[in-house]
């Protein structure tokens, strides 16, 4: 169908769908299931089917996990992904889809459950064991952590030791620089060289905490906010002298469900403005790059602009869309699988 020949357009990017089990605040126990997973074996593992006022949408992705999918059967999936970031490849993996879907889930897991590690643990500690192994044939890498927040089109540095970004000189200013290499920064950013994947974890936790103070304060900003964790690797070959520079994004982006108008006035209609504006430019920039336009809209967001040169060329791009199969979720979960099939 319709889907299918979006598929064929596609170069370097790729859709994951993933269904997280019901839980228990969704109280659908009696309710008819609204997520199903064809079996034929043309799209098994790539099919999914939501049923909506008695009508079924069907969607196919490169990979569908159901709700019994483990972290580990996601990150085996992801991993090649991420190792390709050694190989001096640009690799971005979003995590997209509406608050209580299972973003924060894949990208980090759940703090404290060694089993359920999300992608950015698994990720570093793979990185750092191949790192490792790559020793023995010459190679020297350095490795460098950022992690920002992106919040109604503002960035916070979420590394920064002074909460309340002011220098001796003002107020930083966190903007987005493109180079002559074409590579972007943000001036100010608290960029740190990083050894092992403890010492990320160590970062990562920091960050966590830097956001949840945002979180009280501002209404739930984590989830009305892009997380962006960066890793830059910087590999030299002493035998070879070959030289590779590949970077790691993993994103959990803000929920992507549309507030009702009434209750959207103020700053939380800001805030929607800000995360509608930044997932359709997202959006438009990878359904642009498919399409091999010759111009993209990275400039249409924060968000896009910072991450220009890890979107286009011989980059790579994952999308794992996530999805809630609670029924009342029916309608954001289908708006979900359509932005997916838009971008795949
Ligand atoms: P989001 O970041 O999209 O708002 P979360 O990752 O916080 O969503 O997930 C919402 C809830 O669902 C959390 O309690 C989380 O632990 C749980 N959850 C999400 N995905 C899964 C999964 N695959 N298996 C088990 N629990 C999950
Ligand atoms: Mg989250």
């Amino acid at each position: 169908k319709l889907h299918n020949t979006i598929l064929e357009l596609k170069g370097n990017i790729r859709v994951f769908c993933r269904v997280r089990p019901i839980l228990f605040d969704d109280a659908a126990e009696n309710e008819p299931k609204t997520v199903s997973f064809p079996t034929t074996t043309e799209n098994i593992g790539r099919g999914i089917e939501l049923l909506q006022n008695g009508q079924k949408h069907s969607f196919m992705f490169d990979k569908v996990f159901v709700p019994e999918s483990s972290q580990e059967e996601v990150f085996v999936e992801v991993s090649q992904l991420v190792q390709s970031a050694l190989d001096g490849y640009k690799v971005c993996i979003f995590a997209y889809g509406q608050t209580g879907s299972g973003k924060t889930h894949t990208m980090m897991g759940t703090p404290g459950n060694f089993d359920d590690k999300g992608l950015i643990p698994r990720s570093l500690e793979q990185i750092f064991e191949s790192r490792q192994m790559l020793q023995n044939q010459g190679w020297k890498y350095e490795m460098q952590v950022s992690m920002l927040e992106i919040y109604n089109e503002t960035i916070r540095d979420l590394l920064t030791t002074n909460r309340h970004g002011s220098t001796e000189s003002g107020t930083k200013q966190y903007a987005i620089k493109h180079d002559a290499n074409g590579n972007t920064y943000v001036s100010d950013l608290t960029i740190v060289d990083v050894r092992s994947s403890r010492e990320v974890s160590f970062l990562l936790n920091r960050a966590a905490q830097s956001r949840s103070v945002g979180k009280t304060q501002m209404n739930e900003q984590s989830s009305r906010s892009h997380f962006v964790f960066t890793l830059r690797i910087t590999g030299i070959n002493e035998s070879t002298e070959q030289q590779v520079q590949g970077i790691l994004n993993l994103i959990d982006l803000a929920g992507s469900e549309r507030l009702s108008k009434s209750g959207s006035t103020g700053d939380r209609l800001k805030e929607t403005q800000a995360i509608n504006k930044s997932l359709s430019s997202l959006s438009d920039v990878i359904f642009s790059l498919a399409k091999k336009e010759e111009h993209v809209p990275f400039r249409n967001s924060k968000l896009t602009y910072l991450l220009q040169p890890c979107l286009g060329g011989d980059s790579k791009t994952l999308m794992v869309v996530n999805v809630s199969p609670a029924p009342s979720s029916i309608n954001e979960s289908l708006c979900s699988l359509r932005f997916a099939a838009r971008v795949n």
